[in-house]
């Protein structure tokens, strides 16, 4: 993102997030002639700069660089007429039009439309060697990465359901998947339990933590060392990979009680569209999304809220 970019005090669409949704959403309200702003968030790019080879976005036959596609949206964005700006949003107030946003600068900007695409954030286990390795064979996205594991042995951490479907899943590719959760029950529910449970590939390791991911980013991952919290033994298991499926939250704090959310603090948007319940918000990408979580899905979603809310401007002028 330009340092040099200036944030406008007025603006008549303001995206939030620098992900897929966000500069899809740009890129389209950009060539509608809207002049949007966008405003960064704390990870410029979003979740897929935190991951290296991206090969299942379309248009890309060899793959792209997580990264480096996420430069190319924002360039292409920018060539339009976006202007992106780093920063973070630190409160809204949506209680009328024009919607006042403040940055974490202090800076005020008034907008006639506001697009969120904050995204989710991947829970992590929260240990320094996790953080060191993510991309380099620890990885949160089995659709995403699973690939890259045909015939070498994984584990996966969570026992909720997106543990059961991730760990399935890799089994296309992985020689053998070990399920590493916490406690001797699963969280998940009964029809995912059983297809892992049954999937001949998968073991689990019960009442287990991982205290520590052992590996170089030149080598990859080679192992976990792994804690049994009832008998407080660790050991090292061996593997090449450790994806972590312990849940996502979606970055939604700063509308606690301006926007509707789901229990678990998604954005609800009505029936295929991406308005939320104010006239002149909509929300693109993970922050909406329970079900695909896809930069490809966000890229649709950021679409379909720079159309809508070009529409309502077209209707409220
Ligand atoms: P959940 O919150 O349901 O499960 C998270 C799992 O990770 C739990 O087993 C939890 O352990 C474990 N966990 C959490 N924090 C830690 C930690 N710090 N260290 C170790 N383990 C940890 O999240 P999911 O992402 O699995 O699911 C979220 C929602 O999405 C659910 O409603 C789920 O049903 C839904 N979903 C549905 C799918 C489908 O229907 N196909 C697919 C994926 C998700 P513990 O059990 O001990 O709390």
């Amino acid at each position: 993102m330009s340092e040099t970019n200036e944030l406008k005090s007025k603006t008549k669409v303001l995206i939030m997030g620098s992900g897929p949704a966000g500069l899809t959403a740009a890129l389209y309200a950009a060539r509608a002639n809207l002049e949007p702003t966008v405003i960064a968030g704390f990870e410029p790019g979003g979740q897929l700069t935190t991951t290296t080879d991206v090969e299942n976005y379309p248009g890309f036959p060899e793959g792209i660089m997580g990264p480096e596609l996420m430069d190319a949206m924002r360039k292409q964005a920018e060539r339009f007429g976006a202007n992106c700006v780093n920063g973070e949003i630190t409160s809204v107030d949506l209680s009328k039009r024009p919607f006042k946003i403040i940055t974490g600068n202090g800076d005020q900007v008034e907008a006639e439309t506001f697009i969120i695409s904050s995204g989710a954030t991947a829970k992590m286990l929260g240990i320094e060697s996790e953080k060191q390795m993510l991309g380099y064979g620890v990885s949160t996205c089995a659709t995403c990465d699973g690939f890259f594991y045909k015939e070498k042995e994984i584990v996966v951490i969570g026992g909720g359901d997106t543990a059961m479907e991730e760990a399935v899943f890799l089994t296309k590719f992985a020689s053998k998947v070990t399920v590493i959760h916490r406690r001797d029950e699963l969280r998940a529910s009964k029809i995912m339990q059983e297809r892992a449970l049954k999937n001949d590939k998968i073991e689990f390791l019960w009442d287990s933590v991982v205290e520590e991911v052992i590996g170089n980013k030149q080598d990859g991952v080679t192992g976990v060392k792994v804690l049994n919290i009832k008998t407080d033994e660790t050991w090292i298991k061996e593997c090449e990979g450790m994806f972590v499926a312990i849940g996502h939250t979606p970055n939604t704090n700063l509308f606690e009680g301006q926007l509707d959310m789901d229990e678990n603090g998604y954005l609800i948007t009505n029936d295929k569209t991406s308005e939320t319940n104010v006239p002149g918000v909509y929300a693109a990408g993970d922050v909406q999304d329970t079900r695909y979580k896809q930069a490809v899905t966000a890229a649709g979603t950021g679409c379909m809220a720079a159309i809508d809310a070009e529409r309502f401007l077209e209707e409220n002028e």
